[in-house]
This record gives structure tokens, sequence and C-alpha cells, in this order.
């Protein structure tokens, strides 16, 4: 599943110490391990085999240059969100020819870059936007291949705010809407509608409602091919869900045979936009504890990352493990405590009312489960430089993010002369 775990008391990323990561690169620090990574990407791929496929990693989940040149190295492609994925995954060297690009809102800048980075798909989901790219298109001499984004009407069973495939979402087309814009697909004279894209949501646990979507999306492809219309690409997005705590996911190997019966019917490539499935597991945090502190009814332990560092606890609610690097007898007993950073918001919390082994100022922990959406939904709150990230590959370990600094901080501000001016006269005053 993961190659995080205790070898005796310490806790070890594959075989290196993760107590000397802390050492060297200081904490909060973002760990990643390579065989993980690499691991989850190929168990995915082996498991559809079975059909003529391609898995576009979504770099939304972890966009660091070096997790997505690791990637493209084992053959992925990628799935992009903005022109900044776009020049991520370029920079990485993922091949143009497996790079999809999806998202409701894309600008011109953006449609420019894509069509002149000759990437394989546009996932589009709004006529609007088809207008745009075909004019956009016209006027650089290109044809795109668009995959219309479907909502196929699905509950993903997951959290509301990663639910995507429901028709009050505001993500896809409906099915009638996609069927029209099908039937008069001659009117984008630049485009070439050549794909179905869906993607009903995040950390899916179950295979249910991917059959259940699966299963909408091959029946409107049965009705656009009565009407002579071929689809090449049939893109089944992400969403696969990953355990952080006591979920019991459906393997890689189950999806895929769940899925078989399905996509025999239809004669086209498969395309798969895995995010958290294979980076998830694959990331720690590190943070040290800096203070205990003791209120009326609650234990707090403080410690050096935070809600900018990691968000998705105060974001979602949602559960990481969190345990001590190394193990120490006086850690057979513990105690319940609520695990937070010093960011200013009662909202900055990584685990509340969770039993914990005892822990003291210096202590490190590993928040667990980091690996996705960890790094990639970080920002500056509080004016806090973010995390580094390191890379364990064969026993050695790689800075594969500096630390930011406080220059970095105001690296693009600027004081504008009247400003520096009015500030010169206020002293004179
Ligand atoms: N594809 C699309 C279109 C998405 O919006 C997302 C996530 O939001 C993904 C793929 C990746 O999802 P996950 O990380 O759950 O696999």
């Amino acid at each position: 599943m993961h190659d995080f775990s205790y070898v005796g008391k310490n806790f070890y990323c594959e075989n290196v110490n993760l107590r000397e990561i802390a050492q060297k690169f200081g904490t909060p620090t973002y760990v990643y391990s390579y065989k993980t990574l690499t691991d989850h990407y190929l168990k995915l791929d082996r498991a559809f085999d079975y059909i003529t496929h391609i898995i576009c990693y979504s770099i939304k989940a972890n966009s660091n240059i070096a997790i997505c040149k690791l990637l493209a190295d084992q053959g992925c492609g990628a799935d992009v969100v903005s022109g900044g994925e776009l020049y991520r995954a370029v920079k990485a060297g993922v091949k143009s020819d497996k790079i999809v690009y999806a998202g409701v809102g894309k600008t011109d800048d953006e449609i420019k870059f894509a069509l002149l980075s000759n990437i394989l798909l546009f996932n589009s989901e709004s006529q609007a936007e088809l207008e745009l790219i075909n004019k956009i298109a016209g006027e650089l001499k290109k044809r795109p291949k668009i995959g219309l984004r479907i909502n196929p009407d699905v509950d993903a069973k997951t959290h509301a705010y990663i639910t995507t495939g429901k028709k009050e979402n505001k993500f896809g087309i409906s099915l009638n809407e996609a069927f029209k814009i099908y039937k008069t697909a001659n009117r984008y004279r630049n485009l070439q509608f050549r794909g179905i894209h869906i993607h009903i949501g995040s950390q899916i646990t179950s295979v249910q409602p991917y059959v259940e979507a699966v299963k909408k999306a091959v029946d409107f492809m049965n009705k656009l091919k009565c009407e002579g219309i071929k689809i090449d690409y049939f893109n089944i997005g992400g969403g696969l869900g990953i355990i952080y705590d006591k979920e019991s996911p459906a393997k890689a190997s189950e999806f895929a045979a769940s899925l078989k019966p399905l996509l025999k019917e239809i004669d086209c490539s498969l395309i798969l936009e895995p995010g958290r499935f294979i980076t998830g597991n694959a990331g720690v945090l590190l943070t040290k504890v800096l203070f205990i502190k003791k209120a009326v009814n609650k234990k707090f332990v403080i410690v050096d990352a935070a809600m900018n560092d990691l968000v998705r606890p105060s974001l979602y609610n949602a559960y990481h493990n969190i345990l001590p690097l190394q193990k120490s007898d006086e850690q057979k007993s513990s105690e319940i405590v609520d695990i937070v950073g010093p960011v200013c918001e009662s909202g900055d919390f990584f685990a509340k009312d969770r039993r914990l082994p005892f822990v003291k100022s210096n202590d490190v922990l590993a928040i667990l489960s980091a690996g996705a959406y960890g790094f990639s939904m970080s920002s500056n709150y509080n004016s806090r430089p973010r995390a580094a990230e390191v890379l364990v590959k064969d026993g050695q370990c790689y800075l594969i993010r500096k630390r930011e600094t406080y220059q970095d901080l105001i690296r693009n501000e600027k004081i504008s002369a009247i400003l520096a001016k009015s500030g010169q006269e206020n002293e004179k005053k």
C-alpha cells in the first residue's frame, strides 16, 4: 500500500529514517516515496491491460515537477486544468500527445498555449468555451480534438465539496445538450469532436458510482454511434479513493474488473485521470512539536506546520493519521489532544480529540497520507514560507523544492514610487 512504516522504534520512508530527513531539511517538510509513487501508477496501468489506455496523472493532486517527471518517465500522461499545470507538464517532459486539459473556464491565453503545445484533447464543458476554442484554433490554423465532459447525474457518495457528477454541480453538460452539440458539430469548423469525458468526484471508495456513470456514458456513445458519430477516446476521469483511516476502497484490479464488461462494448481508447490514488499515500508531512498547552478541558499539541501547509483537515474536516517519528517507552501511554498549528484561525487544526502517544516539545510527528492535495493546496497565509519537499529513492533523499524564505514572500511585491514619496512627506510633517 505504501512505504512508510516503523522499523523498531523509528519511522521510515522506504529505508530512510525520517528523523534524519527532519534533521537535515528542517520542518515542516513533505517527504515522498519514489517506490510508492511508481507502484501505484503501475498497479493501475496493469489493471487496465485489457484495453488500450492512457493514464493521465491529475497534476492538481501534487504538482511538483519532479513528481510529474518521474511519472512521465514511467509512460504516464497528464491531466491539467490551467496554463500553469500545462507549463509544468511540458517542463517535466510529459509527451504532448498524452496531455488532456479539463476545467470549466479556460482563458484565451491558456487555450492558445494548449493549441501551440499540440495536446491530445481539450475536455470542454460549455458551448461558450467550444466557440472560443473554435475561434482561436481557426486563427492559429489548428484543428484540436475535443472531449465533451458530460454530467451523468450520479452520486459519487463522497464529500459534498468533491462531488462533481450530479446535475446540480457546475461540471459537465447534460446528456441532451451534449447530444445536440454532437449532432451539430459541423458548425465548429476547427474542432474535431472525438471524446467523451466524465469525472464524478474524488475519494470514491466504491465501484458502484463508476459503474453507474460509465454505463450512462456507454449508452450515450452507443446512441451517438447510431447517428454515425464515432468516439475515439473515453475519459473516465479520476476519483479513486485511498485509505486515510478505516476506509476500504476498491483495489485497482477490482475497479478495472468491474468496468470490463461495460468497456467491452466500446471501440475506443480509455483515458484515466487519477491524482490521489497515485500520490495520496506516497507522501507524509513532517512537523515538529513546538509547545504543549493545557487549557481548561483540553490539551493542545502545537506544531510548526499549519493549515497553510495542509488545508484538508480545516477545509473538509479530513482525517489524517498522525504518528511520532520515534516511539519512546513513555509513548506506551497516550492521551487525548488537539493537534494544532500556529495560524490565527480556530480552524487551524490537524486533529481534534485524537488519542496520541505522549509527545513533548521538539518531537517530530508525521502526518500521513499527505501526498495529494497537500503541498499543491498550500498557501502563504499568515506570511508563512511554504514547506520544503523531499523525494526518497533507493536509500537517498533529494530536495525537490526548497523551503521558501522571507525574501520569497515579498519577491513579487512592490512599494511603488508614490508610496515611498508619501512616506518621506509624512516624516517631514
Ligand atoms: N480529473 C478531473 C477533471 C478532476 O477534477 C480531478 C479532481 O478534482 C481529477 C481528475 C483527480 O481526482 P482524484 O485526485 O480524486 O483522482
